[in-house]
């Protein structure tokens, strides 16, 4: 053991894969042993290990100027191009970008952006944040109120109070839906329960409703049709902005641009960035606003001051300069839509395993991906702990694919953009020994 303390880690856990290097969609463990990389290490290295590219790009950057800050307007090219290109790309009306270094991080600084801005414009009581059971927003204090899982509130008394989040339906059917209900019934009732939520809330004291157009990692739950909507119709009613959490859904990760492209989400006021921003080489994410926002933040009649909120690398030029290359390199190799075709193979090559005994649901879109297994097949009883979910993760260690065993017994896929086809065929193979192993321990030590 080291004197690490792991994240997200049961401490009384011992064991531990110590990874040495990576090449490709492939990382090497300290005995050299190969494993594919089905889940871009954190659904983020999108495009693989040891791109030369952008190895030289941070090393240039290095050279040049390692660090500089942005507090009180200091500034620099690759921070500004980064911007740019950024508000070229997104679906967010004349966007502007706050830089910080993580998911959270910016999703916290979201909040806060929010705060002041109703502030500025003379609504200060408007701040109640709608989020969804099963969401995965982060785990500082504040994005940790946001998420709606269980694990990463208990012990820690969260959701702070102050905040105002308020919880509304996970849009997953196949977990959520009463018996007997259709998809568009399911979706209807739901989308009725956020209604219903606003008005006992008071809408004139909600801020904004964030959701991953299509959930990570609590799950990869993927919405039925209808459902972004029906819940863009009501958020319109009731002035309330659209927060599309995109960390992993941002850059051609579910068959197209963004996430929110993909679902039919129409442009967000707040979208959140990162992962895939940089490829992660470097840490870094982007808070993105609508234009007309940031246009009534900057209005000297508000009288609120310095915006005093920062990170010391926020805008950390040698992640801008890595982000930067990866969008130029994203856009000349077609990433996106090289991706979108090897996501339409991985899907039809995932759903062979949905008349598996053990498997209860095979759900993705584009590159992501998830297989639920099931005590029962029939009804969908799920294993009573996250312990068949667990081992199957290991049995695909030992066939040599890491995969993450998601909200209990989904096994989720994600592999770097640049997976080819013939890789997808190797992941599906090693993923059927393991799923016959974890077929085997499932019998053997009679798992429910
Ligand atoms: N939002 C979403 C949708 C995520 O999936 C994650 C991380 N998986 C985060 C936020 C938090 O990002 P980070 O781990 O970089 O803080």
């Amino acid at each position: 053991m080291s004197n690490i303390i792991y994240p997200t880690t049961n401490f009384t856990a011992t064991e531990q894969l110590t990874i040495d290097r990576g090449e490709g969609v492939y990382v090497y463990d300290s005995n050299g042993k190969q494993y594919l990389e089905g889940l871009a290490g954190l659904w983020c290295t999108s495009l693989g290990y040891g791109n030369r590219e952008l190895i030289d790009t941070a090393s240039e950057q290095m050279g040049k100027l390692a660090y500089s800050h942005m507090f009180g307007g200091k500034t620099h090219r690759v921070g500004q191009e980064l911007a740019e290109r950024l508000r070229e790309m997104v679906p967010v009306e004349n966007a502007k970008v706050f830089f910080g270094n993580s998911g959270s991080d910016a999703n916290d600084t979201h909040i806060k952006l929010l705060h002041y801005y109703f502030a500025a414009i003379g609504k200060p009581q408007k701040r109640k944040i709608i989020a969804r059971e099963r969401s995965y927003h982060g785990v500082t204090v504040a994005a940790a109120s946001l998420t709606g899982l269980p694990v990463n509130q208990t012990n820690f008394d969260l959701p702070v109070e102050a905040l105002g989040i308020l919880r509304t339906d996970a849009p997953h059917y196949y977990r959520g839906a009463l018996p007997g209900e259709s998809e568009a019934q399911f979706v209807e009732r739901i989308t009725n329960n956020l209604e219903q939520l606003i008005l006992r809330e008071a809408p004139e004291t909600i801020a904004a409703f964030i959701a991953e157009p299509i959930t990570g990692a609590s799950g990869v739950i993927v919405p039925p049709a209808g459902y972004y909507e029906k819940v863009q119709a009501i958020l319109n009613k009731y002035d309330i902005l659209f927060w599309a959490d995109e960390v992993i859904t941002g850059f051609g990760r579910t068959g197209h641009d963004f996430g929110s492209t993909t679902v039919g989400i129409e442009s967000p006021a707040l979208m959140t960035l990162a992962k895939q921003l940089s490829s992660a080489y470097m840490p870094i994410s982007a808070s993105v606003i609508r234009g007309d926002l940031y246009e009534a933040m900057i209005e000297p009649s508000n009288k609120l001051g310095v915006f005093g909120h920062g990170y010391t690398y926020s805008g950390h030029p040698v992640a801008c300069a890595v982000a930067l290359k990866v969008m130029e390199i994203y856009q000349r190799d077609n990433i996106f839509e090289r991706a979108a075709k090897m996501g339409d193979y991985l899907q039809r090559r995932l759903a062979e395993f949905r008349d598996h005994p053990l498997v209860g649901e095979v759900r993705g879109r584009g590159l992501i991906g998830a297989v639920e297994l099931v005590a029962d097949k029939a009804t969908g009883k799920a294993f009573v702990d996250g312990s068949v979910g667990a081992f199957a993760q290991r049995a695909c260690e030992r066939h040599g694919l890491i995969l993450r065993a998601v909200a209990g017994s989904s096994l989720a896929f994600c592999p770097p953009l640049i997976i080819t086809e013939a890789q997808i065929d190797e992941m599906i193979e090693k993923f059927g020994k393991a799923l016959a192993d974890t077929q085997d321990f499932v019998s053997r030590e009679k798992r429910v």
